[in-house]
């Protein structure tokens, strides 16, 4: 066993400023370990009175002349690395409780999850203080500069793919930038969200700086997006919800919005590419996280010289894939989040075997407990096909086969979705011209899911708006102020 397979439970409650406090309701939800079907706590559930408590603290936290406000940005860096330190320091307590909330490998969860979740927040922490406007060239009477300054009160609703790393994505560049934060945590994983907040209270935060609110998405979550004092609205999830924020930031106070959401993307094998490596990666691009990923390589097309070998290595590859207890060591899949998305999974699976795919490993729940799916290849899957169309969002690979570039070019981008797609070839000309002729936020060639700090990271089309990460990422969380002075004497 690898991990801490019980971790203590010790934060239940909301966070407002600094405190832990009991939903105003008095209710309570059950987070289940997906393993088991078991629950592992009762967790407070915040709805609208309590979102408007935790944005009356973070406004009050961004009063004018605040602790926050007028802290020197160098701090809040400071504190931020604080923050990574402190998360480090707990990273096998926080590894264990991700993969008992969550359901994914705790190997993954501590190497791959936490270790880009530090690296999140020291990577913010730097830009504290380098983040800075211009002085603007205009006519020798006038001085001219401007001021990147923080949003406000940031609304930022998180899912439960990546519970840890997604509130990092979010917190790491709002607080970068000097702004305060209501968050609400996915309803499957709450428990990291919260421990984390236990953190950020030890590095030494102010209160009322970050205020996070567990509870579900049309009630707490329909309260930040809706809400009349927050200045802006991050999301990170389905489409659908998407649509559903950007219309309350509309109809509300017009509130900045950011989105990531779905994906369907392509990943593309020509006849050249090193065919072992390509289904190695294309195994990883899918499987990973339970196939639980927005951008999941969950279109994989492959050229038809290499078509037959391809699909029968890559069917090979999931037939191996380990699955069962996260905290076993060796064990590559988990069970998905929750019971709903297990139902969702394998009823996409029904639908490509009814709609004519051709089913070539697992296509059925796996063991007697808790909510794991087979691994499943599908080959011979045609564009008008659900399960091509879809965001499946399990452990369930779609394969196609084309003839050449420009086909696969076309039909890859015939698609609502444009988060991700990747090229893999040993022609460099090929991998430039479909790699700049795909319309997706990221292009990976000759590789997958290589995600970090420093790269932007977000869709075209129906898969977002803004980008994360990154120097890019901090525009979402500034507002950029143009000052203008008039001088007495003309300056040159
Ligand atoms: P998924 O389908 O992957 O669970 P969702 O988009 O439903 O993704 O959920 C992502 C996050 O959005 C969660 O924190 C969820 O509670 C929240 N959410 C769901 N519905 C709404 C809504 N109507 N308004 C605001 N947030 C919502």
């Amino acid at each position: 066993m690898a991990g801490i397979p019980n971790p203590e439970i010790k934060y239940t409650q909301l966070f407002i400023n600094n405190e832990w406090l009991d939903a105003e309701s008095g209710r309570t939800f059950s987070t289940l370990n997906p393993a088991t079907g078991e629950e592992i706590a009762q967790v407070q559930e915040g709805d609208k009175a309590d979102v408007n408590k935790a944005v009356q603290a973070a406004r009050e936290a961004f009063k004018l002349g605040s602790t926050w406000r007028t802290m020197d940005a160098s701090q809040r860096g400071h504190l931020l690395y604080r923050l990574a330190d402190l998360i480090e320091r707990n990273r096998e307590y926080l590894a264990s409780l991700e993969s008992l909330d969550n359901g994914k490998p705790y190997l993954d969860a501590f190497n791959i999850d936490l270790g880009l979740v530090i690296k999140c927040y020291r990577y913010y922490a730097g830009w504290a203080d380098k983040t800075h406007g211009k002085t603007i060239p205009m006519d020798g009477s006038v001085l001219c500069y401007t001021r990147h300054e923080p949003i406000g009160v940031c609304g930022q609703i998180i899912p439960w793919n990546f519970p840890l790393l997604m509130q990092a994505w979010k917190l790491g560049p709002a607080l970068a930038t000097g702004n305060v934060v209501v968050m609400k945590l996915a309803e499957q994983t709450p428990l990291t969200g919260l421990y984390v907040c236990s953190l950020i209270k030890e590095a030494g935060f102010p209160p009322g700086v970050v205020n996070v609110v567990p509870g579900f998405g049309p009630t707490a979550g329909a309260a930040i997006s809706e809400h009349m004092d927050v200045d802006k609205v991050a999301f990170t999830g389905s489409t659908e919800v998407g649509h559903i924020i950007q219309n309350a930031a509309g109809s509300s106070n017009l509130k900045r919005v950011t989105l990531e959401l779905g994906g369907k993307s392509p990943l593309i094998v020509l006849d050249d590419a090193d065919l072992d490596k390509a289904v190695e990666l294309a195994h990883f691009a899918l499987f990973f996280n339970q196939g639980q990923c927005c951008c999941a390589g969950s279109r994989l097309m492959v050229q038809e010289g290499i078509y037959d070998t391809f699909v029968e290595k890559a069917t090979a590859r999931a037939l191996a894939r380990k699955v069962g207890n996260p905290f076993q060591a060796g064990i590559e899949q988990g069970p998905q989040v929750d019971e709903l998305q297990h139902k969702k999974v394998l009823g996409y699976i029904k639908t490509g075997i009814a709609e004519g795919a051709t089913l070539r490993a697992g296509g059925s729940s796996w063991g007697d407990k808790g909510y794991f799916v087979q691994p499943t290849v599908f080959s011979d899957v045609t564009d008008d096909m659900t399960i091509c169309k879809e965001e499946i969002f399990g452990p369930v690979q779609v394969i196609q086969k084309f003839k050449t570039v420009d086909e696969v070019i076309d039909r890859a981008n015939r698609n609502s979705y444009g988060l991700a797609a990747a090229v893999f070839t040993r022609n460099l000309d090929n991998a430039t011209f479909i790699s700049n002729s795909l319309r997706a936020g990221t292009v990976w060639v000759n590789c997958y899911d290589v995600l970090e700090a420093q790269a932007p990271f977000g869709g075209y089309k129906m898969s977002g708006i803004g980008r994360e990460l990154g120097e890019y990422g901090l525009e979402a969380y500034t507002e950029v102020k143009t000052v203008t002075i008039a001088l007495q004497q003309k300056n040159s």
